[in-house]
């Protein structure tokens, strides 16, 4: 049996080297490192919507986060002695310098022409109100500056620095209840879709070969690799390419096509889908008024990656203001998937996953279903914990992309709801695919280095992609004077005037 990495070059018409599905952030960065490391492989992408980036990794479909745990509350949980563990927050926030130094390597090389397209500073606040959740948010703070990573946060209860940070929500806030927030300006908002939509136009130009309104429809295992089977959705004609790797980056139906496979990995997998929706601020003067991401406390019960936030964002030049997310619950795994997804994706190997997880997580399925119901009377409520004085009539809602939470198989068959990113590879290393949505693409790099070591181990990274994963390759901390030489490349090549640990 041929190992990882030991694939010989074998192109016809019907074989490429490297399968990739779905054309979202995973894949595009994927394929961008291929083309680095084996630059002689050819690449095929198959893309069942009219263009890339238009599930998830769509501009209008995320958040645009740059998530480095500089304000997402959920990264630091309380601890039963009023400490908070950092941890999490700090493997995010090193996920994420991972993103920021290989795209500012990817700029340096002419492979993201345009990164102030895709990537500009916001400062990130967290906001906190009452004597509970104040204490939470200075030990978060206490606990969090000391790292260099979060030595340009700063922490406030004082009303007046508050209001400098965010005029907008202290308009017409009455009375005198506990309020504080931490600020980091190294903070960032980033257009996926369009960081999406550069990597592949480069990887285009530089051979891979990209099918729109292509749907992956089957998997086949071959002694070489894998036959893949393609549906064009223009003119209903199916055709095989055979290939010695897949990845599987279709984003929440991934499960669907991993499960098709039949790895054993895949076994005992399920997914369940969580549906979002933003309000967007239709008002220029308030959108003008505001410039930051302000990330609050969850709500009861609620997933981790429903925490509302009041986002600044520019998305394709024009400044806008969301506000959200409201969760839901639609049984389909993709924005334009079909209603029986969900049930699909039900087999005999992952039942006891899906039936144990629907008797645990009963309080998260109450979550749900409440804020289905949420009219919207009540969604401006929650607005107006952020904006006391919001009007109906400035915000409209908007659907945003679907998140699959994966359900993973646990001892005795039952399940686990879990809310990060699961890389699920075979054994031989010819398929990978990603399960989960969370921390999502800000981690996209880190997740990708990842496919590669584990399918792909006779490359060398280090050699290819240069000295921002020496310390990741050799497990080395870099020296305080490396972190500061490389966050001021960043900086200067991303164009992050608020980014570093100095400032
Ligand atoms: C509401 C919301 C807010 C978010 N906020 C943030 C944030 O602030 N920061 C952050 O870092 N992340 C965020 N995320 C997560 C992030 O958007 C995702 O993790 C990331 O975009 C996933 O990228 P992907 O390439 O795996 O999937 P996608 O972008 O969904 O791409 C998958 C692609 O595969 C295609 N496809 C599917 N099946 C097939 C098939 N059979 N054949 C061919 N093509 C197929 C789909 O059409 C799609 O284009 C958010 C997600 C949501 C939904």
């Amino acid at each position: 049996m041929l190992r990882a990495g030991e694939w010989q070059v074998d192109v016809s018409n019907s074989s490429v080297d490297i399968v990739l599905i779905g054309g979202g952030v995973m894949s595009a960065t994927l394929a961008s490192m291929l083309q680095i490391v084996r630059p002689s492989w050819s690449i095929a992408m198959y893309e069942r919507a009219e263009s890339v980036a238009t599930e998830s990794s769509g501009e209008w479909n995320n958040a645009g986060t740059g998530h480095a745990g500089l304000c997402e509350l959920n990264y630091t949980p309380p601890q039963p002695d009023g400490s908070v563990s950092t941890t999490k927050a700090l493997a995010v926030n090193a996920q994420f310098q991972e993103s920021l130094g290989y795209w500012s390597h990817l700029v340096q090389a002419g492979i993201l022409p345009e990164p102030g397209a895709f990537i500009r500073s916001v400062p990130h606040i967290s906001y906190v109100t009452g004597d509970k959740d104040v204490d939470f948010l200075r030990a978060r703070y206490e606990a969090l500056h000391r790292d260099f990573a979060y030595r340009s946060m700063v922490y406030s209860e004082d009303r007046d620095v508050l209001t400098e940070w965010a005029p907008l929500m202290f308009q017409g806030r009455s009375g005198d209840a506990p309020v504080a927030m931490t600020r980091a300006i190294a903070g960032t908002d980033v257009n996926f879709g369009e960081l999406t939509r550069q990597l592949v136009t480069s990887a285009a130009n530089s051979g891979l070969d990209l099918f729109t309104r292509h749907e992956v429809t089957d998997l086949q295992k071959t002694a070489t690799g894998w036959r893949v089977t393609v549906k064009n959705l223009t003119d209903g004609t199916t055709s095989q390419v055979d290939t010695r790797f897949v990845f599987v980056g279709a984003g929440g139906a991934a499960i669907l096509l991993l499960q098709k496979s039949g790895i054993a990995e895949a076994k005992g997998y399920g997914g369940f889908p969580v549906s979002g929706q933003f309000f967007r601020c239709t008002n220029p003067e308030l959108i003008a008024q505001h410039d930051a991401k302000v990330y609050g406390q969850p709500q009861l019960n609620a997933p981790p990656m429903s925490m509302p936030h009041l986002d600044t964002r520019v998305v394709n030049g024009e400044q806008v203001l969301l506000f959200g997310p409201f969760a839901g619950f639609e049984p389909r795994f993709l924005k334009a998937g079909s209603l029986f997804d969900l049930f699909k994706s039900i087999k005999p190997n992952n039942l006891k996953t899906y039936l144990s997880v629907a008797k645990d997580e009963f309080g998260l399925t109450t979550y749900l279903i409440k804020q289905v119901m949420l009219s919207h009377t009540a969604e401006m409520d929650v607005l107006r914990d952020f904006l006391p004085e919001a009007q109906d009539s400035d915000w409209q809602l908007h659907k945003a992309g679907m998140r699959v939470q994966t359900l993973k198989p646990g001892p005795n068959g039952r399940g686990k709801l879990e809310f990060g990113t699961e890389v699920v590879t075979a054994a031989d290393g010819s398929i990978a695919g990603l399960l989960g949505a969370s921390p999502g693409a800000s981690t996209a790099v880190s997740i990708m280095l990842q496919i590669l070591e584990r399918c792909f181990p006779d490359v060398d990274l280090a050699d290819s992609l240069g000295d921002i994963f020496t310390q990741r390759l050799t497990g080395a901390a870099p020296s305080e004077n490396d972190r500061l030489a490389h966050e001021d490349v960043i900086r200067d090549v991303l164009g992050l005037e608020g980014y570093g640990s100095a400032i």
